[in-house]
């Protein structure tokens, strides 16, 4: 569960700087200014303290922030914007606002694209590419007009989804509004929810409601749910949350919740192949799962396997495997400090992974080449290291391995010397930048990575963000079949918009031998609980503690990294 600060990020005082730059760009207006705003969007990025949690003259003293931007950074963080940026959006129509966020059209573009089409919206834009009325367009053509028509409907693709991180939040309060209620006797999350898909687009509960009248009511008046939104009809209640998120009930007595919980639970293929193969029909007052899946000779199914895609095959091993959990994991790898882009320092990063009780922390700064990120010249590695080795003798038996995360240059080598990488105990090795690459440029790119004996663990294997950024396209088997032959350990990155890699290949790479590290690439102390929804989806994946590489205990992840290296000077 990721910790939400109260309070105003830089990362959205930069973005309202970039809007601004961008606004007046559209607007012809002054360049300099422009300039000035972008310039501050890049240098408020890369602070590594909140400026919320600054004093004014501290701001004031920062370097490269003239007056001028001072006074904005204090407007925005007084009231979420600032006088210009109001005066700018109050003189552009919204549908052209978000015209500017279309990937591989700058300002200047959507400039012409409003002026001499009076196009004022994405939608309206869609339909002039599909008439082909850009290619004639002075600055554009069929490969812009193309790149446009991916972009908007990849991003229309996404409408009406959800990552699952924002949407537990909200269902795990409406459990407990519920259940405070007293007008529910059971109640259980289900569907794609209980199922922990990584993307939703509604919630569902099944909840037994002995008193109906009083229950709608009482949801009518929840302060989350959409005022005229609740609507009851036989077995089903349906209403809306934030005018956006569709929230499902289906409602049950005590005599057949757990066949409910069961049929809406499932995944339409595992219902399917039930139906089909298991001869499922009826199982109207079970009173439990476990009691459904015994009638039908199957193991227990946990709700998370229920897709139809692998969970048959491992229950007709006979026992399923039992699956990972956050308690499993006995270290964290993979984390920034503000040596690069993190927001806390190593000894605050080190002694709140030790209070949360794991035994060890992987340090991976940045490398050279992530200039943007603030990444690690040598000189400054030497003085990491020289702070690491302190601060493990102080916090002994608790350790801190010196990692580094290198950037996995174009041609798939790595960002330093092996003079340099040798002194490290483990590296992860990442794709950060050129990111547009065809599958077999990936791949070849990752693999060439992977058999540099420096690597000892593959981060986020296709850079994806979720509803954000499809990742490059890569031969998930012939990078897994690498990391076998190559001892690497896959990346299950656990930032939920990344959950990278996806967990449909986890069954591969156990069936290669290839250990996952559940890695959170914590940019703050906070982003360790990432972890969580790196297990859900580890889970989803039926991974299991053995094949788990933070699962292990600081002295066998020692032995492991020692291992590699004497593997190497060999
Ligand atoms: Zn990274
Ligand atoms: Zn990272």
């Amino acid at each position: 569960m990721t910790v939400k600060s109260e309070t105003i990020s830089n990362k959205e005082i930069a973005r309202a700087f970039k809007l601004a730059a961008a606004l007046l760009e559209l607007h012809d207006d002054n360049p300099f200014k422009a300039r000035s705003l972008q310039n501050a969007a890049f240098k408020v990025e890369r602070l590594t303290t909140p400026l919320s949690e600054m004093q004014e003259e501290e701001i004031a003293r920062l370097d490269g922030i003239g007056k001028g931007i001072q006074g904005k950074i204090k407007e925005y963080l007084d009231h979420s914007s600032f006088e210009e940026l109001d005066i700018l959006l109050e003189k552009t129509p919204p549908g052209v606002v978000q015209m500017l966020a279309i990937k591989g059209i700058g300002p200047k573009k959507v400039k012409v694209l409003w002026n001499e089409l009076g196009l004022e919206s994405p939608g309206e834009l869609l339909y002039a590419c599909n008439e082909n009325r850009l290619v004639e367009l002075k600055g554009f053509g069929t490969k812009t007009q193309d790149l446009i028509i991916k972009s908007i409907e990849y991003s229309r693709s996404n409408e009406g989804k959800f990552l699952y991180a924002n949407i537990e939040i909200i269902a795990q309060q409406l459990e407990k509004d519920f259940k405070q209620s007293g007008l529910i006797s059971e109640i259980s999350f289900t569907g794609a929810l209980r199922r922990r898909c990584e993307i939703l687009e509604e919630l569902e509960f099944v909840l037994s409601i002995p008193d109906l009248k009083s229950f709608l009511k009482f949801l009518e008046d929840h302060p989350l749910i959409d005022d005229g939104s609740v609507k009851s009809a036989g077995n089903r209640i349906e209403s809306m949350v934030a005018g956006k998120l569709p929230l499902h009930i289906y409602r049950a007595d005590d005599n057949n919740f757990y066949s409910t919980l069961f049929l809406t639970t499932a995944g339409e293929d595992h219902l399917q192949i039930l139906k089909e193969k298991y001869a499922l029909t009826d199982i109207g007052s079970a009173k439990s799962e476990e009691e459904i899946y015994t009638s039908l000779k199957l193991p227990f199914i946990e709700p998370e396997l229920r897709e139809g895609i692998f969970e048959f095959e491992l229950a007709a091993k006979g026992a399923m495997p039992v699956l990972l959990e956050l308690k499993d994991l006995k270290g964290i790898l993979h984390n920034h400090s503000t040596y690069s882009d993190g927001e806390h320092s190593l000894e605050v990063m080190a002694k709140y992974c030790k209070e949360l009780g794991y035994e060890y922390l992987g340090i991976c700064d940045h490398s050279k080449s992530a200039f943007y990120a603030n990444g690690l010249q040598p000189e400054r590695i030497i003085m990491q290291h020289a702070e690491i080795e302190k601060l493990n003798a102080s916090l002994a038996p608790f350790k801190i391995f010196k990692g580094i995360e290198s950037d996995i240059l174009i041609d798939g080598s790595l960002d330093y010397p092996p003079d340099i990488l040798k002194t490290f105990d483990f590296i992860v090795a990442s794709v950060h930048s050129s990111l547009r690459m065809d599958k077999e440029k990936a791949t070849k790119r990752l693999i060439t990575a992977i058999e540099n004996p420096f690597t000892t663990i593959l981060g986020h294997p296709t850079g994806r963000l979720l509803l954000a950024r499809e990742g490059y396209p890569i031969d998930h088997k012939k990078v897994i079949d690498a990391c076998a032959a190559n001892g690497v350990i896959l990346e299950l990155n656990a930032n939920p918009y990344r959950l990278d890699i996806d967990w449909r290949h986890i069954q591969y790479a156990i069936s290669k031998n290839v250990m996952l590290s559940i890695n959170p690439d914590a940019h703050r102390k906070e982003g360790y609980h990432d972890m969580y929804y790196g297990v859900c989806t580890a889970r989803k994946g039926a991974l299991t503690k053995n094949m788990t590489f933070n699962a292990l205990s600081r002295d066998e992840v020692s032995e492991f990294f020692l291992k590699r290296s004497a593997l190497r000077n060999k």
